[in-house]
């Protein structure tokens, strides 16, 4: 049984990185996302290769594609403009680094001019950080781009108890005053909420948390949300799961928060559909039900769920 976490417990369960390359990113794609004005606009998104995270959080498999050393100058754009020639024309950017783009030894301030240059043809840009990494870095990186920008980071959850335990190192206190940093400074926030947590194991109190939480970031100023329900697969998620201090979310519990959050009504809602047939028990129902929670990323609307004997 895993009595505290601490960077050294998060690590020893972890099974091998993959091999990467600093030229490369790790992946890039192009999708489709609708906008703070309702729009739905084309999304390039860039999953750049880089320095590991510092934080180490319990629930976190980011790590795997990482580099155990400070990325070299020079290849962030190196990586962007490999992506870029290789994906169509788009209207936003993504630029997720796995960890944090104001990491300086992620992402190397000596970059930032290149980058912005790289991303002149976009109107919006999208990062993503940690509520702690915050200062005068952030409105300069802004400064320099062509389009506005907009930060995404990670609430997780606002359950006094469980917080403290996944090793993010922040308070709920830390995320508001780095929203309403940023808010002030003209960029937008986007939260990730976390669906079943570790050491969050009873079924109700995961909905009702997930809730509370995405509430919250909306009352920080956050202008959208995106829910990722917590898997195992990074070694120390499957020793919790053995002891029972995390259970997988189900897709019903899933398509509950996602319902309920949009008809808050406060702003986007996004629900993480990445390998969710992790959640799922009928191969019956799960396609169409995949489906609609995509349809309903795109729409925001909440559409009529999908009928099954299993349910
Ligand atoms: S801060 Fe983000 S990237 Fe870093 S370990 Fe935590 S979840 Fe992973
Ligand atoms: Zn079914």
């Amino acid at each position: 049984m895993i009595r505290q976490i601490t960077n050294k417990t998060v690590e020893k369960y972890r099974p091998q990185k993959a091999e990467v390359d600093h030229s490369i990113p790790y992946l890039y794609l192009n999708e489709k996302e609708v906008q703070k004005d309702g729009t739905v606009q084309d999304v390039n998104t860039i999953f750049l290769t880089n320095r590991e995270c510092p934080f180490k959080c319990v629930m976190c498999d980011l790590w795997r594609h990482t580099l155990d050393k400070p990325t070299p100058k020079g290849a962030i754009p190196r990586q962007i403009e490999y992506a870029l020639e290789r994906l169509p024309n788009a209207d936003v950017v993504k630029l997720y680094n796995s960890g944090n783009f104001f990491d300086g030894k992620a992402i190397p301030r000596y970059d930032y001019e290149k980058i912005s240059d790289l991303l002149s043809g976009y109107d919006h840009v999208i990062v993503e950080n940690h509520p702690r990494l915050i200062g005068s870095f952030i409105p300069k990186f802004r400064d320099m781009l062509n389009s506005s920008l907009e930060i995404a980071m990670g609430l997780e959850t606002i359950h006094p108890k469980v917080l403290p335990k996944l090793n993010k190192q922040i308070t709920k206190e830390d995320f508001f005053e780095a929203t309403r940093f940023l808010n002030q400074e003209e960029i937008d926030v986007r939260a990730f909420i976390l669906l079943n947590p570790p050491f969050l194991t009873d079924p109700k109190e995961n909905i009702e948390w997930c809730l509370k939480s995405v509430e919250f970031a909306f009352d920080s100023g956050c202008t959208a949300c995106s829910i990722i329900p917590v898997r195992d697969g990074n070694g120390i998620m499957e020793e919790l799961k053995k002891s029972g201090d995390y259970i997988p979310p189900t897709l019903t519990a899933l398509e509950t928060v996602f319902e309920r959050s949009l008809q808050m009504n406060n702003g986007r809602v996004f629900c993480d559909v990445w390998d969710l047939e992790k959640f799922s028990d009928c191969d019956v129902c799960f396609e169409p039900r995949k489906k609609r929670l995509e349809k309903m990323n795109l729409s925001q609307n909440v559409l009529p769920g999908i009928n099954c004997d299993c349910n």
